[in-house]
């Protein structure tokens, strides 16, 4: 796997109740200049990228169930997503000209995994037929639920019918990687909404599912609905009976669980987020975008027009964070690749940290696995079953 390439598009056509992600509804005046402002950052970072990137190593997966670490210097970006926000509220000749400007500009794999996420209220068949024949490989439609007294709840734009519809659109496009997002645990929401939902998604014939607890996150329209007691969600009992559901029934369906929330039918796992779980580096452009290269990290102003102006007067908008500490560096390393079910490459902290992880962290992996949710494999340190439920609780034994 060689490096990654995030886009945001911090535009929505309405903000979701539960939503806090960077992203601005009633904008559609300044789309032409975000737009504009985007392809000119594309310019402006290809051209401190030399090719192939002198610097760190690329992590290649050598088809074995293990992997190789090599000497860089070898690759092109394997990974473009383009996400948001919703990156098709934007109107397609100004997305597509995004992905020509990256296509012309940076250096990627031929064979490389281009994403875009689709809101199903924003796309009718012209425009999927456009993303197809620009190169785009895969699509993840945030559906959430396919049921519209639901959907309506949560503040989506769609029906279920929309997002059943764009699904079809998509296969009949070209695309034959297709993911959807669902969310469980919403107000209101019962076991059989949730069913449903999974079975229909399964029955589109999604390649991949992700399926997110809800967080009620600051902010948001759910987070004043809650302090004002008007926030009906589903007690203890019913959430864990709705995450026993899905963590059986998706692989029962073929889906196999390769990241806490994340399924996928073998060989589609998304190759972009597997990037960031196990230390890939990235370049993300766009307003509110990280970048993790060259082992710093970098962030862009979240703000709208802070970042179209930052581009416009041609200074780089990525301002540098503050180094983290090894100690951080080591926790978020191993936060990271728990999520996955394949977990951490022993050898491959000892070669990041020169030490082991038994110097750093024996006691409390100790503790872990005697209480079950640790397990050791092939050199791998992974969360169990019953680990990735209390993730926290392990994730909390990281820290230093
Ligand atoms: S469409 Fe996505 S990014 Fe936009 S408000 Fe809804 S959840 Fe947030």
């Amino acid at each position: 796997m060689g490096w990654g390439i995030y886009v945001h598009i911090p535009f929505c056509r309405r903000k979701c109740f539960y939503c806090d992600f960077p992203s601005y509804a009633g904008r559609e005046d300044a789309m032409e200049r975000y737009a504009h402002a985007l392809c000119c950052e594309i310019e402006i970072a290809a051209q401190g990228i030399t090719c192939p990137p002198p610097w760190g190593r690329e992590i290649i997966a050598d088809g074995g169930g293990g992997r190789t670490l090599l000497p860089s210097g070898r690759g092109k970006a394997s990974t473009v997503y383009v996400g948001g926000g919703t990156p098709t509220a934007l109107p397609q000749p100004l997305l597509t000209g995004i992905l020509h400007t990256l296509k012309e500009k940076m250096p990627i794999r031929e064979d490389a995994e281009w994403t875009v996420e689709v809101n199903p209220g924003t796309v009718d068949r012209a425009y999927l037929e456009g993303l197809f024949s620009c190169g785009v490989t895969r699509l993840s439609f945030g559906v959430q639920s396919f049921s519209d007294t639901l959907l309506r709840r949560i503040g989506r734009i769609h029906t279920a019918q929309q997002a059943r519809e764009a699904l079809r659109l998509a296969r009949d496009a070209g695309f034959r990687n297709l993911s959807l997002d669902l969310i469980y645990g919403l107000p209101g929401q019962t076991l059989r909404d949730l069913r449903e939902s999974v079975a229909e998604a399964a029955a589109l014939g999604a390649e991949h599912i992700s399926i997110y607890g809800l967080q009620l996150e600051e902010g948001t329209v759910f987070a004043r609905q809650q302090e004002q007691g008007r926030l009906e969600l589903p007690d203890e009992e019913l959430a864990d009976a709705m995450y026993g559901y899905i963590t059986e029934e998706l692989p029962r369906l073929g889906y196999l669980r390769y990241e806490i929330s994340n399924f996928a039918k073998p060989g589609y796992e998304s190759r972009h987020n597997l990037g960031y779980w196990q230390d890939v580096p990235y370049l993300g452009l766009g307003a509110a975008a990280h970048s993790y290269w060259q082992g710093e990290r970098r962030a862009n102003p979240a703000a709208l027009d802070a970042y179209m102006e930052a581009v416009e007067s041609g200074t780089r908008p990525a301002a540098l964070e503050e180094p983290a500490t090894r100690e951080i560096r080591m926790e978020e390393f191993c936060f990271l690749a728990l999520r996955t079910a394949k977990g951490i490459e022993k050898e491959a902290f000892r070669e990041k940290f020169g030490c082991t992880m038994k110097s750093i962290y024996q006691d409390g992996i100790a503790r872990m696995k005697e209480k079950g949710l640790l397990a050791e494999e092939n050199g791998y340190l992974h969360l169990t079953a019953l680990g990735m439920k209390y993730g926290n609780w392990v994730f909390g034994e990281f820290l230093l």
